[in-house]
């Protein structure tokens, strides 16, 4: 099976930083629909797009889909926002995160899988979830059997820096890193296993890589600060579903900044994460 490369993630990049809003820089935002469009289809993929209409402008989901060998096994849905801020050029939120994707699924071109994945950029995260949200409302709706979910939300700031880490205030710092160079899996009580064996799969593939999880009680409706991405809309539908993220401003200054540049990535964790979710979607745990 090959192998996650530093240099496709930073192909995939180059061609992704930039300002990508619906509103200020749609053309860009198009682009990169586009771009990610082509690289699904290069990669054996059935390409699809989903309309999502949001005030008076009309951008798109877009997916990639896998068969599995198991039609009763369902379909796990990989995923990441392509959108950006205002302001922003948008290389840890969230182009890192669609690197990141889109070489999980070139990883996993030739090889057989049970269950069927979906590999899923959605428009319009910054919004409120407008594209997740819309998504996870129509397979509600259709009765789909999705066996899990994984939303990707930034996954390319990493520091070695004593003091770089911060917590929101209901989670207990004392028992986590103060320096910001893990990873974090976040799910909620009925994704526990998801959430498990998805950072079993990373520290297994990079033991040197830190890995932190936490899972919230129940449904994980109060803790607002941990729900800010994709994953809260297929939660709200309940399903199971885990973020993972380098705990965006929790640790990275140049959230939502000008800054948040192509320069301030490092490669090397964006391909250990990547080489642990293609150890994981070979036989989702959920
Ligand atoms: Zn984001």
């Amino acid at each position: 099976m090959p192998q996650p490369e530093n240099a496709n993630l930073l192909k995939h990049l180059e061609a992704l930083v930039g300002e990508r809003n619906p509103f200020t820089t749609p053309g860009p935002l198009e682009q990169a629909a586009g771009y990610i469009a082509h690289q699904f289809q290069s990669m054996g993929l059935a390409v699809s797009r989903e309309e999502v209409p949001f005030e008076g402008i009309t951008s798109h989901n877009i997916f990639g889909s896998k068969e599995g060998t198991d039609p009763s096994a369902g379909t796990f849905i990989l995923g990441a926002h392509y959108d950006s801020v205002e302001g922003t050029p948008g290389a840890d939120d969230n182009a890192s995160a669609i690197a990141a994707l889109l070489e999980v699924a070139r990883c996993l071109e030739g090889t057989s899988v049970k269950g069927s994945i979906l590999f899923t950029a959605f428009t319009l995260e910054e919004y409120g979830f407008i594209g997740s949200r819309q998504m996870a409302a129509r397979v509600k709706e259709s009765g789909e059997f999705i066996s899990g979910m994984i939303s990707l939300e930034m996954l390319g700031y990493r520091t070695r820096e004593p003091g770089s880490q911060t917590y929101p205030p209901y989670i207990p710092a004392d028992q986590y890193p103060d320096t910001g160079d893990f990873i974090a899996v976040v799910g909620n009580e009925p994704s526990q296993s998801l959430a498990l064996g998805l950072a079993d799969a990373l520290k297994q593939t990079t033991p040197e890589l830190g890995v932190e999880k936490l899972v919230l009680p129940g449904r994980g409706d109060e803790f607002v600060e941990v729900r800010l991405s994709d994953h809260c809309s297929f939660w709200e539908h309940d399903f199971k579903a885990a973020m993972l993220t380098d705990t965006a401003f929790f640790r990275n200054p140049h959230y939502h900044q000008a800054t948040d540049t192509l320069e301030t990535l490092d490669i090397d964790f964006i391909r250990e994460i990547t080489t642990g979710l293609v150890e994981y979607l070979k036989a989702p745990k959920v």
